[in-house]
């Protein structure tokens, strides 16, 4: 594997050479091979023996120019300047068979002089957590870091009890987060601030050399980057639970898993962090909190901006999101995307999308079961042999109401864009999961590798990587959990 290392050589100053550190009987349980094969990585140099020898002997490629990059971050709203790769290391840029460059780091690394006393190891736990998510958004076109490879190992990592240790390699553009902005600001260096600008544009938003307003430019990016990632978070109901601006990438990327939960029943208000005692990182408080996220990142373009440019980039943040949402609802629900001259049947489908919304919440619905129902009822719905999606609810005179006036809209819409209520399924099957990375089944998952066992993990990543698809012989891996196990709520613990 030929690693680059742009930037442990251009941004030596604000990162720290530190070598991966090993643990005891390592091996490799879990190779990603379609993300391998995207970046052009032969899996032979995945395989246990060669992977050790490459992560942790003298001259192994992977440990060459290792780094822990310094970064700070707001967390639950509090700044805090005392963060960096605590136990992750970037281990340098891997160049894709089509040109990009993506970043390879291997969490669980061990120690750094950002560690802050603890261990720098991750455990088992939280790599497969981490994996199966990175899997389970990229394929709903959610982006986020995905991992390569996951290393587990005998070495005891003791967090509220005594578990396994892990390692994994992930990867992503950059790990470039909004907190490496705001530490060179906030700390007063602005040299090394300047350096990581001029890092960004030239690896990352290269369009911004040729403006006349690079900063603008790059900050535009980001914002709107960030709304179109948290309205997907919102459409298909997922709630990360820890966004600090440490967790959050310049690149509008899902990373840094933490606690994070897909909704079982439609709770808006739901809380996946279970330390989180203000609901501050709620589901339905996600597109606030990026706005306040990118608030704190504006402070660091203040030397570059004018407080009025901000201020206008800013604005954009909402109409953005707000927009992709309704396009992801539109399309999960399987009515016509694109701009309809007739102001009345535009209402009556933000009414209709509304009132689904409403039925769902107050029926404390399963969010995405919901929404398969409709795709696979869709026929019927046409006929308005209404009662296989009614049936479903408690309110069903309600419901059927709905379907009678979405299907008057959508007979509407049909002869609007010459469609057929079939052609209409087919797309709604492909937007619409039929396997959602539910927290009971990652704990499924969980137990069993922690005795070695990934045949469970393994089932589920082939159900969520081909989630629109109906795997007759995986049936229990698409039910919601039974009542005790909705809505766990998990430690920030990792
Ligand atoms: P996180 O909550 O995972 O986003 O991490 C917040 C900060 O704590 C980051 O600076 C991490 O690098 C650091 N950190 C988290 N867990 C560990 C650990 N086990 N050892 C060292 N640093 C850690
Ligand atoms: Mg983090
Ligand atoms: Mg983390």
């Amino acid at each position: 594997m030929q690693l680059f290392h742009h930037y442990a050589t251009e941004l030596s100053a604000i990162s720290s050479h530190v070598k991966p550190f090993p643990v005891t009987r390592a091996r490799v349980a879990v190779r990603n091979e379609s993300l391998a094969a995207e970046l052009g990585i032969d899996l032979k140099e995945l395989e246990t023996d060669a992977l050790l020898s490459a992560l942790f002997s003298e001259n192994g490629e992977l440990q060459a120019n290792s780094v822990a990059q310094k970064y700070g971050g707001h967390q639950f709203g509090q700044w805090n300047p005392n963060l960096g790769d605590g136990r992750g290391l970037l281990l340098g840029e891997i160049k894709a068979p089509n040109g990009a460059f993506w970043d390879l780091h291997l969490k669980g690394a061990g120690q750094t002089p950002y560690s802050r006393h603890a261990d720098g190891r991750a455990v088992l736990r939280s790599t497969i957590r981490e994996y199966l998510a990175g899997e389970a958004l990229h394929v709903l076109g959610i982006p986020s870091s995905r991992s390569l490879c996951l290393l587990t190992s005998h070495e005891p990592v003791h967090r509220e009890q005594r578990e396994r240790g892990a390692m994994m390699i992930r990867t992503c553009q950059s790990h470039i987060r909004f907190g490496h902005f705001e530490y060179f600001h906030h700390s007063n260096q602005p040299q090394q601030l300047e350096a990581l600008f001029n890092y960004s544009f030239k690896h990352h938003f290269p369009s911004c050399l040729n403006s006349p307003t690079p900063h603008r430019d790059m900050f535009q990016s980001i914002v709107t980057k960030t709304a179109l990632m948290i309205a997907k978070w919102q459409a298909y109901g997922f709630n990360h639970g820890v966004m600090n601006t440490d967790n959050m990438s310049i690149h509008g990327i899902t990373f840094d898993y933490g606690p994070y939960a897909f909704l079982d029943d439609f709770i808006p208000e739901y809380v996946c962090n279970s330390s989180d005692h203000t609901g501050r990182y709620a589901f339905d408080q996600q597109p606030s909190i990026g706005l306040w996220n990118l608030n704190a990142l504006a402070h660091a373009f203040t030397p570059f901006l004018e407080i009025d440019e901000i201020k206008a980039v800013l604005t954009t943040y909402e109409t953005t999101l707000v927009n992709e949402y309704q396009i992801l609802m539109k399309r999960r629900l399987g009515l016509y995307e694109h701009t309809i001259n007739d102001a009345q049947l535009v209402s009556e489908i933000d009414v209709l999308i509304a009132e689904w919304m409403t039925i769902l919440e107050d029926e404390k619905a399963d969010f995405h079961q919901s929404f398969r129902l409709v795709s696979e009822q869709l026929l019927s719905l046409e006929s308005l042999d209404l009662s296989s999606i009614s049936d479903n609810f408690v309110q069903a005179d309600r419901v059927r109401q709905w379907c009678v006036n979405y299907h008057e809209i959508q007979q509407n819409l049909i002869s609007l864009s010459d469609s057929s209520w079939a052609q209409i399924q087919q797309k709604m099957l492909a937007v619409n999961p039929k396997f959602v990375l539910r927290n009971h089944l990652v704990q499924e998952a969980i137990e069993a590798a922690e005795d070695d066992d990934f045949s469970i993990f393994e089932v589920l990543v082939k159900v969520l990587t081909s989630p629109f698809e109906d795997h007759p012989e995986f049936a229990h891996f698409s039910e919601p959990p039974a009542n005790p196990q909705k809505g766990i709520s998990l430690s920030c613990s990792s």
